[in-house]
Parts: C-alpha cells; sequence; structure tokens
C-alpha cells in the first residue's frame, strides 16, 4: 500500500520525542522553525522513566542550558534535589573538596549546580514548553521509511508520508532513522551487561551491602535495591524482559551467594557497547542524542551530551533552514559535537577498564580511588563529570573563546542567561563602547546588544556569546577591534544587513 503523503511541507521533521527530540524542537520552534515530532509510543508514560530507576544525573552544563531557555526553575520547582558530585566507576567524587576556583572562567549563578531529574519529569517540563512554542507533537507514528527527493524529503510513519526539508533522528540508541539514512555507526562491543532493580530478598544478609567487586564483577546492594555488573560478554538479550528467575541466577553467579529473589519489582538493563556515528549529518539527514552516540550509563552523561547535542543543534539548523546561515554553520555542528560523543565513548571505556574482574583492574581502581579522594583529583573528575571544562576549538587567541559563558550579574538585577532566553546572539559591552555597539547593531535582530552598568567582570571588556551560550569572541582591551568583532558576527550570523538610506 503506498504511504498517504500530506501536501504539507515542514521545515523540520524530529524523528523522537525523548528528551533530546524534545529540546531541539523547543529550539527549533523558538527560533520561528516549522517542526514536526514524530514519536512512536502512543504514550509519554512509561515506568522505566519513573524515579527511582528512571532517575538521571543533570550537569552543570544542562542546568546552565535549560536556565539560559527559562526552563531551569520549572525542573527545580518538580525536582528540589541537588545531585552528589558524581562517580566514575562508582568511586564518588566528593562535592565538599571540588574546587571551583580551578574554573575562573565560571561566574557563580543559579545554574552553577548538577540535578537529579527522572526523565518523565523533564519530558514534562520540556514537552510543555513545546506545546507554548506550538510545537506538533505526533504520537504513535514510528518512523520507517525515508525517501530523498529533489531538495526534499518523504519521512514515511505508518501508512503517511510527511514531506520536510530536514530530518533529525532523535530517536534513541536503535535509531531507526539512522539505519534508513545509511550512518555508519562505528565502535566496541560490550564486555558486561549491567542490572538495576527494584527486588525484595528473603535473606539479604548474604549479600555485602553497599558496593564491591567480585570474581564476575560488581554488586551493588541496599535495601530493596540491586545494581549488578556483569561480565558475560554482553551476553543478555536486552530485547527479552528480565525475569526473578533470571535475574536471580545472574545474582548468585556475580555473588557467589544462595542468594533468594522473592520478588522482582522493576529492572532496567545496559550494557558497555559503545559506538558512535562517524558523521552527524549525512546530506538533510542528522543524528542527535542516544542516535548519534550509544555508550554505557556508568558515570550518566548520555542524556546531558544528548541535550547538549541539541542545544548546539538547534539554532544552527534554524538559521540554514532561514537561509540566514553562513554556509558552513551547519558543518560546526558536527566538528564540535562529535568529539563530545567521542569523548563520551572514552569516558565510559576507561570505568569498564578498571571494572574488570582481575587484580589487574583492582590495583588501578585503587590508584584512581586515591587520586579522586585528593583536592585536585576531585576537581578534575568535577570538571568533566558536571561538563564545566568543555571548551569547542573555535580559534581565536582569548582563553574564553569556545567556553560556555559565564553567568553575568549586571546592575538592574538580570544575568546573561536571562538575555539568552530569546534564542539570540549577545554582544555583552562591559567598557561601555559605543564603537562595538554601533557594530553589533547591523546584525540587526539576530544579535542583541546588553551591558552598561556592570563594569568590567573577570576582565573582561567585551563578549560575543553564540545563542547556545558559547562564547564566540572576547577581549579584555577596552578599546577591542571592531573588525575581530565584525569577524566573529560574519562567521557565527552571516553577512551583516545592508544598510538603508
Ligand atoms: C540505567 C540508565 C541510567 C542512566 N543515567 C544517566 C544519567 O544519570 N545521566 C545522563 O546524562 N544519562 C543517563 N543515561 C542515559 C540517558 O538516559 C540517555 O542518554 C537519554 O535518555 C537519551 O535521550 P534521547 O532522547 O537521545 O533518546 P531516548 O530517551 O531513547 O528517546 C528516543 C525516543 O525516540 C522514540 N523512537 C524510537 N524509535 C522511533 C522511531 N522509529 N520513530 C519515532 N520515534 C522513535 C522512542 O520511543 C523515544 O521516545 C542513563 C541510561 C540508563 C539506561
Amino acid at each position: 500500500m503506498n504511504p498517504r503523503s500530506s501536501s504539507r511541507l515542514h521545515d523540520v521533521v524530529v524523528a523522537g520525542a525523548g528528551p533530546v527530540g524534545l529540546f531541539l524542537a523547543c529550539e527549533l520552534a523558538l527560533a520561528g522553525v516549522d517542526v514536526l515530532v514524530l514519536e512512536r509510543d502512543e504514550r509519554p508514560e512509561a515506568p522505566l522513566n519513573s524515579a527511582p530507576l528512571g532517575l538521571r544525573g543533570l550537569s552543570v552544563a544542562t542546568s546552565e542550558a535549560l536556565d539560559r531557555r527559562g526552563l531551569l526553575d520549572d525542573l527545580l520547582d518538580a525536582v528540589p534535589r541537588p545531585a552528589q558530585a558524581g562517580h566514575f566507576a562508582g568511586i564518588a567524587i566528593d562535592a565538599a573538596k571540588v574546587d571551583p576556583s580551578a574554573w575562573p572562567w565560571r561566574a557563580a549563578g543559579p545554574a552553577l549546580t548538577t540535578l537529579a531529574s527522572d526523565i518523565a519529569t523533564l519530558e514534562a517540563v520540556l514537552a510543555a514548553r513545546a506545546f507554548e512554542l506550538g510545537v506538533v507533537i505526533r504520537r504513535g507514528l514510528g518512523v520507517t521509511g525515508l525517501d530523498e527527493r529533489d531538495d526534499e524529503l518523504a519521512v514515511h510513519a505508518n501508512d503517511l508520508a510527511f514531506r520536510t526539508r530536514w530530518l533529525v533522528g532523535c530517536d534513541g540508541g536503535r535509531s531507526t532513522v539512522r539505519k534508513l539514512a545509511g550512518f555508519e555507526f562505528a565502535g566496541t562491543e560490550p564486555e558486561f551487561t549491567a542490572y538495576s532493580a527494584l527486588v525484595d530478598i528473603a535473606d539479604p544478609a548474604v549479600l555485602k551491602p553497599g558496593r564491591h567487586a567480585t570474581p564476575r564483577g560488581f554488586i551493588m546492594s541496599q535495601p530493596g535495591r540491586i545494581a549488578i555488573a556483569d561480565f558475560d560478554g554482553g551476553a543478555h538479550d536486552r530485547e527479552q524482559p528480565v525475569t526473578r528467575a533470571h535475574l536471580q541466577a545472574v545474582l548468585r553467579r556475580v555473588s557467589g551467594t544462595e542468594v533468594r529473589l522473592t520478588t522482582l519489582h522493576q529492572a532496567t538493563t545496559f550494557t558497555d557497547r559503545a559506538r558512535l556515528a562517524t558523521t552527524y549529518r549525512r546530506g538533510r539527514v542528522l543524528l542527535a542524542g542516544d542516535a548519534a552516540h550509544v555508550h554505557s550509563a556508568l558515570g550518566g552523561q548520555g542524556l546531558n551530551a544528548g541535550l547538549g547535542d541539541a542545544m548546539n543543534l538547534g539554532w544552527k539548523l534554524a538559521a540554514t533552514v532561514r537561509g540566514r546561515a553562513p554556509d558552513d554553520l551547519l558543518d560546526t555542528y558536527e566538528a564540535e559535537r562529535r568529539p563530545v560523543g567521542q569523548w563520551l565513548l572514552d569516558w565510559s571505556r576507561a570505568q569498564v577498564a578498571i571494572m574488570r574482574p582481575g587484580p589487574q583492574a583492582r590495583a588501578m581502581e585503587g590508584i584512581v580511588r586515591e587520586l579522586a579522594a585528593t583536592r585536585d583529583g576531585a576537581t578534575w573528575f568535577a570538571g568533566q563529570l558536571w561538563g564545566v571544562t568543555l571548551r569547542h576549538d573555535l580559534g581565536g587567541g582569548h582563553p574564553m573563546t569556545g567556553r560556555s559563558a559565564p553567568d553575568l550579574a549586571f546592575d538592574d538585577g538580570r544575568r546573561l542567561a536571562s538575555w539568552l532566553r530569546e534564542g539570540r546572539g549577545v554582544l555583552v559591552d562591559l567598557a561601555g563602547s559605543q564603537r562595538l555597539r554601533q557594530a553589533a547593531a547591523r546584525w540587526g535582530e539576530r544579535v542583541r546588544v546588553v551591558g552598561g552598568g556592570v563594569g568590567k567582570a573577570l576582565g573582561l571588556a567585551a563578549l560575543l556569546v553564540r545563542p547556545d551560550g558559547v562564547v564566540a569572541w572576547a577581549s579584555d582591551d577596552d578599546a577591542a577591534s571592531t573588525s575581530e568583532l565584525e569577524g566573529a558576527l560574519t562567521r557565527w550570523f552571516g553577512p551583516a544587513a545592508r544598510a538603508t538610506r
């Protein structure tokens, strides 16, 4: 049967209404782009998306992104609990030892915090914003096919076909879009299957409490809950539901005890399979989130990276759709975000290396544990886990270029994050330079100019911030060069508007 084709041509179709697809849809709609989200599942509620098993650690980078779109308060209202500093292969990082002065380019603000939110709550906050922005989400329509015609695509879902100029696969680790569009997904095969489960145990004293290594892997046991890493080569078929009998067998094997599970309430599994798309764009199809990178859930980074992808891609794709983008703007998405994906895979592999059964891994784990317990070590790990040391290589000499912008506080009580909520670029003029202001004014509504009153902060005289909060250009010099600023404005926002006579 031929699919029924809609006559409407969308700017962008996003496949998947998970957190990454929803956030990307919000970014596109904020920039005035027509976006349709197609979601396979009929209903947003899934039991594993709720706490406790659906709980996810959100990094400082994610808090900042949400704050820059006015979503952080909504989330904080719903999940008022800061997360711990994080962990590396189960080695807890002590927040009290973290020294924020190691990141002098950060300005303290409400977003300088990590959070824990369950996926259901995060998705509800994002879906509400998407609704406010007029995004249409069609549920029960999983993408099943793709045709490319001239300069548009036909996206098939059930017996329907949707016309669109661009398609973004945010459809998770087993992405159909990735397969349909022929993306290569390269990486390494798993060494373990991990289980996280809510259980009743007949004889809990049989298991050692807390987290410990065994000859088969790792066990973490606390009242009502267990986590297991079974180094089985990733043999468990994740398509199969986890039964009580299966989980008990795994727990017995890994713990070396005859422990008895009386009830299995809920279980989730993952492996350390690590794969990364070799490119994030093929023609008019792009990937973001788990569709572009899969790895173990160790250290909780996948969601943070996916939301970072969405923030980075949204304004660039929107500018491309609207015909305003410099030629290579969209290519910078892959150039900036694929290295983050690569880091993510390696971060998770390094944890596997010290979790393997055997004396070598135990010895290495001991060394990492000692290092992580030092002030410098805790600060280094937190810098990675919280996403605060990330810097894109944008060229340019200033040490702040390519970093997340400091959340400067202005005399009128506003902060930089609040100026970014419109999704435009921002020139922060801290030295009261008429020359810079006049130069930026030629980019019209693409770049807002703010400043005044605050005086120099962090030694900065001026700062050009992209819509995603990344510093595009900065100067400490009160007499900063207008041509340097104009170069950065042209690079990220296209040519200035022509002067009208
Ligand atoms: C146990 C566990 C703990 C974790 N802890 C953390 C953590 O603490 N911090 C962290 O950052 N990350 C963590 N992660 C990873 C994080 O959950 C994922 O990286 C994140 O959910 C990925 O979001 P996504 O939107 O890319 O994909 P998904 O959440 O998988 O969403 C994809 C969406 O696409 C839909 N879909 C699928 N196929 C189609 C199709 N063909 N057409 C249309 N729609 C489709 C799906 O129904 C789904 O709604 C954890 C993961 C696990 C398993």
